[in-house]
């Protein structure tokens, strides 16, 4: 299974922690007739026509650029009390062991990105040790959207029981590593961490250009058939109607670029080279990945 490619000077490797579906419907503003007029771009990877459900990887993108070990987001985690999410509720997976069959030692790991701060990309920020959540990645600098920060933690507009949970297990430990940011973050001279509000207050977007240009968008679209129709909304987007606005600035400007995307849960063969087309948008081809 090839899990990794090289992008100019840097190479981006994908570990998948696991694979979950959820129903169709959760994408409220695309009628069920639109699935099926896009299975070109959604069969076999993205939707399961017959259950009426859509496919998700949980998988984290380890870049190596500039002398740096860097992991964009940090899926579910082992261990979490997670009730009001049956799929990822004590998940157990074998993430660090991929992680380590990949070829990487969570020691060696320089930055760690939470494109935002949703339970399913701060997961393996931490790890269950003899009772204590504890940093899964010791000597990393955890990079942290101030404005999730704010908005997640007490007496923000997102703070509810399940944010609470999430904080305690995935962030708070890891207090003494985090950096906070807003605006720009220029982590190196080849990777950028950019504002993309809309499916959270913080939610980010890293670029990567050592010769040949890449975003990894974390949940920025969570399916394909958002690139043909970006306006269509998930039932995850904390606002709509920016998150919308947001895909079709940074689609654009991955086109322009000529940028490979990677979203956090595309399975497939990871991410596309997207095309503006006027206003609209599609696939040109995908990362050179295997399909999952
Ligand atoms: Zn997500």
């Amino acid at each position: 299974m090839n899990n990794r490619l090289t992008l100019g000077g840097a190479c981006v490797t994908r570990v998948v922690e696991t694979h979950i579906q959820m129903r169709t419907s959760l994408f409220a503003d695309t009628p069920a007739h639109a699935w099926a007029d896009n299975a070109d771009l959604l069969e076999p990877s993205f939707w399961d026509r017959d259950g009426e459900l859509w496919r998700i990887a949980m998988q984290s993108w380890v870049v190596e650029a500039d002398g740096l070990l860097v992991v964009v987001d940090t899926g579910v985690g082992n261990d979490r009390d997670r009730p009001h999410m049956p799929p990822l509720h004590h998940l157990s997976t074998d993430f660090l062991a991929q992680f380590s069959a990949a070829g990487f030692d969570p020691a060696d790991v320089d930055v760690v990105v939470n494109t935002h701060l949703h339970t399913d990309h701060v997961g393996w920020n931490t790890h269950l040790v003899d009772g204590r959540w504890v940093p899964t990645f010791p000597n990393a600098r955890y990079v942290v959207p101030e404005a999730d920060h704010r908005f997640f933690g007490p007496g923000g507009d997102g703070e509810n029981d399940g944010m609470r949970t999430v904080l305690a297990d995935s962030v708070i430990p890891v207090t003494d590593q985090i950096q906070l940011w807003s605006d720009d973050l220029q982590l190196s001279p080849s990777l950028r961490l950019r504002p993309a509000a809309g499916h959270t207050p913080g939610s980010s977007v890293l670029w990567l250009d050592a010769g040949s240009p890449a975003v990894f968008v974390g949940d920025l679209t969570h399916c394909p058939i958002q690139i043909r129709r970006p306006d269509d909304a998930c039932a995850f987007d904390v606002d709509p109607v920016a998150a919308g606005g947001t895909r079709r600035r940074v689609f654009a400007e991955a086109a322009q670029a000529r940028a490979t995307v990677f979203p956090a849960h595309y399975p497939g063969h990871g991410g596309p080279v997207i095309v503006a087309i006027g206003d609209a948008f599609d696939v040109s081809n995908w990362a050179g990945l295997d399909a999952i």
